[in-house]
C-alpha cells in the first residue's frame, strides 16, 4: 500500500514536471503612472499604480523592482565594474592620459550629488497594506504582506522620486549632442518572473527583461519641451507640436507645464525623450504605420534626417515581410541617448552621423522592434538572440534598401567571429551578458557570432527553410518570451532536420568548426577526396568542384545526426553522398574526374564559419592551399 502510494506520488510529480516544461505562461502588468518633471534641477516625482497578475503556477512571497538610475552613482556596482574592466565603454570614461598611454577615469565617479541619478521609493502598498522593502543598489527587494497565489491579481501603489543623471550610458540629461532628456529605464520597473524564476538582475552594464503589459503614463513637463515616446498620445489637441490632427487648432491649457498622456498596449518597457528644440516630422508608411522623427533643429543634420524618413519606411516594410507585420500603429526614431538603443515602439539614436551610418543604426534599432520588443528574449541570458538576429536581419535589409547587393552581407560578422574563435579568449554565448571578461568579447559573441548563427543556419537547412523559420518564429512567439530552444524547435519543425546539436555546440560551448581537405587521389575518371574534421563541432558539408572548363558540381555530405538532407539550390548540379557520422574524424568522398578538375572547395559560399579556411581548398597546381607556404 505504502509503495503504491509512493509510486502514485512519483507519477503525479512526473506529470506536473512535464506540464511545467511544456505549457507556456507569462506574468502580466498594467502600469498607471503620473509623473511631474522639473527641467531646472532634473528631479521628478511620480505615482505608480501597478496591477500585477500572477499567471505562474507558483505562489509569490516577494517581488522585485529595478531602480536603474541608482547605477549612476560613484559607489555603484556599475561604477565598480567600469573601473575594473580592461576595456571600459568609451562613452563612460574620460581620458586623463595621452592617446598612447591612456589613463581612463570613470565618468560615474566624477558625478556630484546633484548630477547623480537616483530612484527612491517613498511608499509602497499592496492592496492598501503598507509593505516592507529595501533598496539594494539598483534593485528594490519587497516582502509581500500577502502571498500572491497562482492566477491572482494584486495592486501595488507606489510614490517615488528620481533624479535624472548626467548622460553616462543610454539615459540621462544633456547628451553629447545636446538632447535635454533621454528617459530610458527611468521608472521603478517590476522585475520579470518566468519559468526560470526571478530575474532581479542588478544594472551593471546590460541588459533588460521586462514584464508584458499595458502602460498608461502622464508626464507633466515645462510647456516648451517636445516629447517622443513609447505609446500613443491621448491628448494631441492639447499638446500640438505636430501631434495634432493636421490643420486643426490646438487648445493648450493655461500654465507653465503641459501634461502629455500616453497609452502603450502590449509592451514590456516605456521610454521617452524630450527637448525644447526638437523638430517633429511624421511619415505614414505604406502599411499605415505612422513614423515619427524627432531631431534637433541643427542645420548640419537636417538633410540626413529628412532623407532618413523614406528609408525608415522601406525598412519597416522589409521587416514586415521577412519577419512578420509590425503590430503597433506607430514607431518613433528619436535623437537621444549615446549611440543606438531599442525601446518599445521607439529608438533613441545619436543623430550627428553620416547618412549611411544614420540609416544603419536605424535599421539595427528598428529590427529590435521585432527581436526584443515582440520576441522578447531575456537579453541578459540570451544576448545573441536579440543582438545577433537583429544584426542578421538589418544587414540583409540594408543590402537591399541601400542597394549594396553583396553576395554575402554578413562577411563582417563572420570575420569577427573567426577572430574571436581563434583568439583563445572566447566565452560561450550562454554567458550572462554582464559576465564576459571584456566588453569586446561580449560584443563579438552577441552581435557577430549571433548573426552568424542565423546566416549559417541558412547554410545548414537552406535559405528557404531559414526564412520560413523566421516567419513562424514571429507567428508563434510574438508578445512572448522565447528561449533558444523555442527558436531551434521552430527550425526543426519547419525543416524536418534534427538541430539540437547546432544550438548546443554553437551557443553553449566554444567548440569550433574546422574541416580540411587532407588529400586528393586521382584514379582514371574518379578522384578520392579525403576530408578531415579537425574541430569538435559537427557540420554537414558542401563540396564545390570546379572543372577546368568552368563547369561546376556540388557534393553534399549530410551530417548523420541531422537525420535529414538539404534540398539542392536552384540550378545546382548536385550529388548527395553518404552521411558523415561525427565520431569519424575522416571521410572519403569519391568525385567525378572525367573532366579536368581545377579546384575542390569545402563550402565555396563561405556561409559555414570554418575557423581555419586555409585548408578548405585544393587546386590542381598547388595541392591543398595550406601546404603552399608551409613546407
Ligand atoms: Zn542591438
Amino acid at each position: 500500500m505504502k509503495n503504491i502510494f509512493f509510486s502514485l506520488i512519483l507519477l503525479t510529480a512526473g506529470v506536473i514536471q512535464a506540464q511545467n516544461n511544456t505549457s507556456y505562461w507569462q506574468q502580466h502588468v498594467d502600469y498607471k503612472m503620473d509623473v511631474d518633471v522639473n527641467v531646472e534641477n532634473f528631479k521628478f516625482t511620480g505615482t505608480q499604480e501597478l496591477t500585477y497578475t500572477n499567471n505562474s503556477p507558483d505562489t509569490l512571497n516577494r517581488v522585485f523592482y529595478h531602480l536603474y538610475f541608482n547605477a549612476f552613482q560613484p559607489g555603484s556596482e556599475m561604477n565598480a565594474r567600469l573601473e575594473s574592466i580592461a576595456d571600459p565603454d568609451g562613452r563612460m570614461v574620460r581620458n586623463e592620459g595621452t592617446e598612447e598611454e591612456p589613463k581612463r577615469v570613470s565618468r560615474i565617479s566624477d558625478l556630484s550629488e546633484d548630477q547623480i541619478g537616483y530612484l527612491r521609493v517613498n511608499s509602497l502598498t499592496q492592496d492598501g497594506t503598507s509593505l516592507d522593502y529595501e533598496e539594494v543598489g539598483t534593485v528594490l527587494e519587497v516582502e509581500l504582506a500577502q502571498p500572491i497565489l497562482p492566477g491572482k491579481k494584486v495592486k501595488f501603489n507606489m510614490e517615488f522620486e528620481g533624479q535624472i543623471p548626467e548622460q553616462i550610458r543610454r539615459s540621462g540629461r544633456n547628451s553629447s549632442e545636446g538632447v535635454a532628456l533621454s528617459m530610458s529605464q527611468w521608472y521603478p520597473k517590476l522585475a520579470e518572473y518566468d519559468f526560470q524564476g526571478w530575474h532581479a538582475d542588478p544594472y551593471i552594464a546590460r541588459e533588460f527583461h521586462g514584464v508584458w503589459g499595458d502602460f498608461d503614463v502622464k508626464i507633466s513637463i515645462d510647456k516648451d519641451y517636445i516629447l517622443g515616446s513609447t505609446g500613443y498620445l491621448q491628448n494631441p489637441q492639447e499638446i500640438g507640436y505636430n501631434y495634432e490632427e493636421e490643420g486643426t487648432k490646438v487648445n493648450r491649457k493655461k500654465g507653465d507645464k503641459l501634461t502629455w498622456h500616453f497609452k502603450a498596449p502590449k509592451v514590456h518597457d516605456f521610454t521617452w525623450a524630450a527637448d525644447p528644440d526638437y523638430i517633429h516630422d511624421k511619415l505614414v508608411a505604406e502599411d499605415g504605420t505612422v513614423l515619427h522623427f524627432l531631431y534637433k533643429d541643427n542645420e548640419d543634420i537636417k538633410e540626413n534626417w529628412k532623407n532618413l524618413q523614406p528609408k525608415t519606411a522601406e525598412l519597416l516594410l522589409y521587416f514586415n515581410e521577412h519577419i512578420g507585420p509590425y503590430p503597433w500603429d506607430q514607431y518613433s526614431v528619436v535623437q537621444g541617448g549615446d549611440g543606438g538603443m531599442e525601446y518599445a515602439m521607439l529608438t533613441l539614436i545619436t543623430g550627428e552621423r553620416s547618412f549611411g551610418s544614420l540609416v544603419g543604426v536605424t535599421a539595427h534599432e528598428m529590427a529590435h522592434a521585432w527581436f526584443q520588443h515582440l520576441m522578447a528574449t531575456n537579453e541578459s541570458k540570451h544576448e545573441w538572440m536579440d543582438e545577433g538576429f537583429t544584426s542578421y536581419i538589418s544587414s540583409e535589409a540594408e543590402n537591399v534598401i541601400l542597394g549594396e547587393n553583396k553576395e554575402n552581407p554578413h562577411t563582417g560578422s563572420y570575420r569577427g567571429y573567426q577572430y574571436l574563435a581563434n583568439s583563445g579568449r572566447e566565452q560561450p554565448q550562454s554567458t550572462h551578458a554582464d559576465r564576459y571578461e571584456l566588453n569586446a568579447l561580449y560584443g563579438t559573441s552577441a552581435y557577430s557570432k549571433g548573426a552568424v548563427f542565423l546566416a549559417q543556419l541558412g547554410y545548414i537547412i537552406g535559405e528557404e527553410n531559414l526564412s520560413k523559420t523566421l516567419n513562424r518564429y514571429y507567428d508563434e512567439w510574438k508578445f512572448k518570451h522565447p528561449t533558444p530552444n523555442d527558436f531551434i524547435r521552430i527550425a526543426e519543425k519547419v525543416s524536418g532536420a534534427e538541430l539540437d546539436w547546432y544550438l548546443m555546440d554553437w551557443t553553449q560551448t566554444t567548440n569550433t568548426i574546422d574541416y580540411a581537405i587532407d588529400d586528393v587521389e586521382m584514379k582514371d575518371t574518379k578522384a578520392t577526396v579525403t576530408l578531415k574534421r579537425n574541430g569538435l563541432m559537427p557540420m554537414p558539408i558542401d563540396i564545390d568542384v570546379t572543372y577546368a572548363d568552368g563547369s561546376k558540381k556540388t557534393y553534399y555530405i549530410p551530417l548523420e545526426m541531422m537525420r535529414w538532407e538539404k534540398e539542392a539550390r536552384d540550378g545546382e548540379d548536385r550529388t548527395v553522398a553518404e552521411d558523415w557520422a561525427w565520431g569519424f574524424p575522416t571521410y572519403e568522398l569519391e568525385i567525378d574526374a572525367a573532366k579536368d578538375i581545377a579546384t575542390i572547395e569545402i563550402d565555396s559560399s563561405k556561409m559555414m564559419a570554418d575557423v581555419n579556411p586555409s585548408d578548405n581548398v585544393w587546386n590542381k597546381d598547388g595541392e591543398s592551399s595550406e601546404e603552399e607556404g608551409e613546407e
